[in-house]
């Protein structure tokens, strides 16, 4: 490899590090990249490439979220304990503690490998049954080292990024693979986290390996159309802008094509052509206040009709992993269907890197908020695993938990409930505490008195209404969805 190539990338490591880091820890980080440097000399990648590139580019993925020094340091020296000769205390003594803990999490979490498709795992042979319980087992151990330091998770999926962006280098048959872990497992991960931006990377690198031909043949078709519907939507979106203007906003105006592979399973499940889906390209609205982008869209709203049910404030109503934004669809003067989306600089920011961008480094240590930093349901997994002996139980668990579509519902104080889509006011009264799932008698759904087995939608409001003398019934196990709610019950009345 041209030693240029290599400074190019260390250039922009230490460009894009400078950028929000003091020089005390671009110092840290500068040391970081010498000790790996060191330590994986004369090691090469599969592309040629000297080994370091590796770790480097997964240091500037994690740079661009602006994730803390400690991340970073981590990130670079991911790979050395495992395949170096490098003295563990010698990170710790120059790094920290931290540091040293999440490099040895990272090599603890190895490589979730799949020999067969994870879904449907329940059809599973007898003679894959020990394979089916080491990915059981690979994919507790990351929710659990999510559980205790997300940052470890992030360095992870920066490794698979870069690993997937430079998957042609590997042997044929190895590349299927590492594509299909990465949308199996690696994708839904990251959207878990809220991190859409690394999922949709993620997905788009893998899609050429997995469904070459699909791949292909929606390129072909979706190309030309995206050309012509990019060129109306930045005459439709300057109406908007120099109306704004007027009243003195001054938007940022984002055209986005939506990603391939999103693009192929959106076509898959609703079994549309592409003149059907309006969304092929997202106009994004990006202003500076809460109060501007209701403005934006009473503005939009004052110009062209908006489809009726098609408005949604996901400001006044975050989703559970903290996506907000205003969106509408309208019809435009020439019979067109435009979607938008319209939110602040924040809001945009949490939608692209999600939980990450709760770890973003701020020099001023009381504005990092811990508690923002947690996640509820991995919390809860955390607990929950503990005490879990089976591994098809677990495996229900970790499929609910982190491949099913998931809905919110909200106490009628307004606090969240994370659960996954088929849950009803039984799972909903034992996410808020046991107690109340035990002395659960009924319960109000937005106001209306609804039979306990009723499918909860995303947004309702549920009041349980309870008895002191009331106990759980075996029945329930007939709608019951959450492991928790299910667990408890066979307990209570087996
Ligand atoms: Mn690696």
């Amino acid at each position: 490899m041209k030693a240029s190539s290599l400074n190019n990338q260390i250039d922009d490591l230490f460009f894009k590090a400078k950028k929000y880091l003091p020089k005390k820890e671009v110092e840290k980080i500068q040391m970081a990249l010498d000790l790996a440097s060191s330590a994986h000399k004369s090691q090469k990648r599969m592309s040629g490439d000297d080994f370091i590139v590796h770790p480097i580019q997964t240091a500037i993925r994690l740079a661009e979220i602006r994730l803390d020094p400690d991340a970073i340091c981590a990130a670079l020296l991911h790979d050395a304990i495992e395949d170096t000769n490098i003295d563990k205390n010698k990170i710790k003594k120059v790094f920290g503690p931290e540091v040293l803990s999440l490099v040895e999490s990272v090599t603890k979490l190895g490589n979730v490998r799949i020999k067969k498709s994870w879904f449907p795992y329940l059809r599973v042979q007898k003679s894959e049954i020990p394979e089916f319980e080491r990915q059981v087992e690979t994919l507790r151990k990351m929710l659990v080292a999510m559980a205790s330091d997300i940052r470890v998770i992030l360095i992870k999926l920066a490794d698979k990024i870069h690993n997937l962006e430079t998957l042609s280098h590997l042997p044929e048959e190895k590349r299927e693979r590492i594509a299909r872990e990465a949308i199996e497992i690696y994708a839904p991960l990251a959207a878990r986290l809220g991190m859409g931006k690394w999922k949709g990377i993620m997905e788009d690198l893998a899609f050429p390996y997995v469904l070459p031909k699909e791949y292909n043949e929606l390129r072909a078709l979706a190309i030309p159309k995206i050309k012509d519907r990019e060129k109306y939507l930045r005459e439709i979106s300057n109406k908007v802008k120099s109306l704004l203007e007027k009243d003195s906003i001054r938007p940022e105006i984002e055209f986005r094509a939506k990603r391939w592979y999103s693009l192929y399973k959106k076509m898959q499940k609703y079994d549309e052509g592409l003149e059907k889906i309006h969304d092929l390209i997202a106009v994004r609205i990006i202003v500076s206040s809460i109060e501007e982008c209701y403005t934006t869209l009473g503005l939009i709203h004052s110009l062209w009709k908006p489809l009726v049910g098609r408005i949604k404030d996901y400001i006044a109503l975050p989703k559970p992993n903290g996506y907000q934004s205003l969106h509408t669809t309208v019809f435009t003067d020439d019979g067109k269907i435009v979607e938008f989306q319209i939110r602040t600089v924040e809001m945009n920011n949490q939608a692209e890197f999600g939980i990450a961008s709760h770890w973003v480094y701020s020099e001023d240590k009381k504005s990092r908020n811990p508690s923002k930093r947690e996640v509820q349901w991995l919390k809860d997994f955390y607990q929950i695993q503990k005490k879990v002996n089976s591994v098809d139980e677990l495996a229900d668990i970790i499929r609910m938990d982190l491949f099913k579509n998931r809905i919110f519902a909200f106490t009628p104080l307004g606090d969240v409930k994370d659960l996954p889509s088929g849950a009803t006011p039984v799972d909903f009264a034992y996410s808020i505490h046991t107690d109340i799932g035990d002395k659960c008698i009924g319960a109000k759904i937005n106001g209306k008195i609804a039979p306990l087995d009723t499918k909860l939608q995303n947004g309702d409001i549920v009041e349980i209404l309870t008895k002191k003398s009331a106990k759980p019934h075996a029945d329930w196990l007939n709608f019951a969805k959450t492991p928790f709610a299910r667990g408890q019950i066979k307990r209570k009345t087996g």
